[in-house]
């Protein structure tokens, strides 16, 4: 079957022959619906290093499907069910899982197979492992859009509000407003933020962040993103930072921008092999200010009660979608302009 992936990790991508995936008996096979492609398979490609596993890998792991096969032990789903599923499928019979979270499963970020390890959605076929456990059924009144953006995109943003533990009347500050940003913006506000802050440039991302509930905008490019949030809260500071973009300098700006007592949470993939932080920046790490980061849960119970909060009218995740293609031709395309991000994309989706 054909699909698009790396040839030749920093040095290019393009199609690959390769054969069509095996069914496994708790698994099923899908034919894509819808895909999206996102900022990680530009990072796999072109910027996480020439490693061995990277060859000839199929990208992609945000998409729609419809069912073609089903293992004999799936009980809930049936060949024609038209479903999501989430970036991250862990090994859910990992014993380690029951004292680590299950994005971990196995080993660190064991939970993330599908385009980093295993061959993604780019494809005719892909397999989703356990179908059981990681897919979900698309609501009724949700749409092929709005039920793409939950897999990755919502589970994402969503735990950058949880890591940060936003209360409440909380001010916050989302570093980075492409849609992991934006779904990190709208999770604050959900959880009951009072001020947001969203740090940005492209002026469509911007304009989705208010709709999404930033009520203040800095943008990066115009001086360092603490000085101006210490500016706009008379040197206090905000309660939470969500990093959702940024360079090697964003944690530090984070951590001087974090009121005492505060969270600075981190859900950015930096490819940077090291970031720089001043101690001063968290209070000569006396500040009682924490640092966590983590990788998006997945699991079919994540995506319905993501599902669920769309049915129920509490966020659009869809609208984020701003470029449309149609069909497996144009899914060079597609990643190209996810890998050069001109000024008007949010992000790119491939109908099938
Ligand atoms: P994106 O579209 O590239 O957005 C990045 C955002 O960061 C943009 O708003 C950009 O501003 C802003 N930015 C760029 N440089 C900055 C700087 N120096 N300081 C502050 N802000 C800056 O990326 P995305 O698709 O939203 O993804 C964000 C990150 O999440 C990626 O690293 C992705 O790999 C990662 N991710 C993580 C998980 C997880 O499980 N933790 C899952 C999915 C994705 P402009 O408006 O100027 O572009
Ligand atoms: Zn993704």
């Amino acid at each position: 079957m054909k699909g698009f992936g790396i040839i030749k990790p920093m040095v290019s991508v393009g199609w690959l022959e390769k054969e069509k995936p095996v069914l496994t008996e708790y698994g099923a096979i899908l034919v894509p619906v819808a895909i999206s492609p996102c900022t990680s398979d530009v990072h796999a490609a072109f910027e996480l290093g020439d490693t061995p596993t990277a060859y000839n890998r199929i990208l992609g792991h945000e998409a729609i499907g419809r069912i073609v096969e089903v293992g004999p032990r799936v009980k809930d789903f049936k060949v024609g069910d038209v479903v999501t599923f989430p970036s991250v499928t862990p090994n859910w019979r990992a014993p380690n899982i029951q004292d680590e979270p299950h994005q971990h499963s196995d080993h660190i970020m064991g939970g993330l197979k599908i385009s980093t390890v295993s061959d993604g959605v780019m494809a005719e076929y892909f397999p989703v492992d356990d179908a059981d456990l990681n897919l979900a059924r698309i609501p009724e009144n949700v749409s092929i859009e709005d039920a793409l953006m939950v897999g990755d995109m919502m589970t994402t943003g969503f735990h950058g509000a949880e890591l940060a533990e936003v209360k409440f009347g909380d001010t916050v500050c989302v570093m980075g407003i492409g849609p992991v940003g934006l779904m990190a913006v709208a999770g604050a506000a959900l959880r009951g933020a009072s001020k947001i802050f969203g740090v940005g440039s492209r002026p469509n991302c911007v304009k989705l962040a208010k709709e999404y509930g930033a009520t203040d905008f800095i943008n990066y490019k115009e001086g360092p993103v603490h000085e101006q949030v210490l500016a706009k809260t008379n040197g206090r500071g905000v309660d939470c930072v969500i990093v959702a973009g940024g360079n090697q300098d964003s944690i530090e700006s984070a951590g001087y921008m974090t009121r005492p007592g505060g969270v600075i949470a981190n859900v950015n993939v930096f490819v940077e092999p090291t970031l720089t932080m001043s101690t001063w920046s968290m209070g000569m790490l006396l500040g009682h200010k924490k640092l966590v980061g983590g990788m998006c849960p997945g699991g079919r119970r994540r995506l319905e009660r993501l599902l669920d909060m769309i049915a129920a009218g509490r966020v659009q995740p869809g609208k984020m979608l701003t470029h449309i293609y149609h069909g497996i031709d144009s899914l060079p395309e597609a990643f190209d302009i996810m890998k050069n991000k001109p000024a008007d994309l949010i992000k790119p989706v491939v109908y099938f």
